[in-house]
């Protein structure tokens, strides 16, 4: 198991960032990795103060707005060589750390996240974006996509707390989708055998059942919902950690979200934020294992996500599209979507009748 060794979160926790430092003995040398203007200013004025009070050597890498290229983690990797980096502390949103997680592990030392926004677990856990994992594994090879997971978390809720709305609502989203994951992950065990993990599991349902419990109370830009949300994330970043797979953490509903990914390359529509896609695609896939996809559905609209295409912003003809290739994208992760997949009629079907489109 790779689990964080220290998780500080809360208003103002980014003041504890050099104690967290110093109890992990992470040596001084720390390059910021940050994203684009805000980001940047966050990591400058909120984050470097406190460490240049200890005395750190600190060097900051922005990546610039966009999502990282391949080429531009590589250059992260190398300043971290040249310049002879200790640690990464990866100041940003999902985008961010992805690049940091990557460059950190490439390099062979650790990372501390500090996550700016609640989008995705992403913060918390080893896994990176789809698209960045795809073009990784295309340029450098397999071995070359799978990252370590945080060293240490330092969620602080203030800062989370500024990020836009939508970040809220597609962080929600991201871990509705676990309780599909859950069971796409028992009927994996039950049909192909593979290996489970009770308790993986079962941290990855608590945390998803707190977005369901506590609904009502995640309203935007509450310090309280973003605590609230940053302890759902962060458990299911511990679930996949524990289970050294991103099993409990995504299923079909994760395999129709790259799905729709994959599809945006293809024809040139803007996707919506990841955790958005998965929201619905757990909607419909719960709907699928004969589930109370009702509650997930009702859930995310009480957070404000998007139930259907029209709020997701996708025509419905990709939503279909991707519905009947979602089962293609992983093949060795065997879901409720089997083998074969959604025909074209079963997919409008089930789309129509969860009122997805
Ligand atoms: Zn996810």
């Amino acid at each position: 198991m790779e689990i964080p060794r220290y998780v500080v979160f809360g208003p103002r926790a980014v003041r504890e960032i050099s104690k967290v430092c110093s109890a992990l003995g992470l040596g001084r040398k720390v390059v910021i990795v940050c994203g684009g203007e805000k980001t940047t200013k966050i990591a400058e004025e909120e984050v470097r103060p406190y460490l240049e009070e200890e005395n750190y050597d600190i060097v900051v890498f922005p990546i610039g707005p966009g999502y990282p290229t391949v080429e531009k983690i590589l250059k992260i990797e190398e300043r971290i060589r040249v310049l002879k980096r200790d640690f990464v502390l990866a100041v940003g949103g999902g985008r961010t750390i992805d690049a940091a997680k990557l460059a950190a592990t490439w390099a062979g030392i650790p990372y501390i996240s500090v996550p700016t926004s609640a989008a995705n677990d992403g913060i918390s856990s080893p896994a990176i974006s789809f698209l960045l994992r795809m073009d990784v594994k295309e340029k450098l090879g397999e071995g070359k996509s799978r990252a370590k997971a945080p060293i240490a978390i330092v969620a602080d809720t203030d800062i989370i707390s500024r990020a836009p709305p939508e970040t809220v609502a597609a962080g929600c989203g991201d871990m509705l989708a676990k309780f599909v994951a859950v069971r796409d992950w028992r009927l994996a065990y039950k049909l192909r055998g593979e290996d489970f993990s009770e308790y993986a599991a079962s941290v990855a349902l608590m945390s998803a059942e707190l977005i369901v419990k506590k609904a009502e109370y995640i309203k935007k830009g509450l310090e309280e919902s973003t605590r609230l949300l940053v302890k759902a994330l962060i458990g299911s970043g511990v679930a996949i950690s524990i289970a050294g797979s991103t099993r409990p953490a995504s299923g079909s509903e994760h395999l129709f979200s790259h799905a729709l990914d994959l599809l945006s390359r293809k024809y040139g529509f803007k996707p919506a934020p990841h955790g958005m896609q998965c929201g619905v695609g757990a909607i419909m896939m719960m709907w699928l294992h004969g589930g109370d996809w009702m509650t997930i559905k009702e859930t995310l609209k009480k957070v404000g996500a998007p139930t259907n295409a029209e709020e997701l912003g996708i025509e419905p003809k990709y939503i279909i599209e991707a519905l009947t290739i979602a089962h293609k994208i992983r093949p060795e992760r065997y879901t409720i979507l089997g083998e074969k997949g959604l025909s074209r009629e079963a997919a409008i079907r089930m789309a129509k009748e969860t009122e997805v489109i």
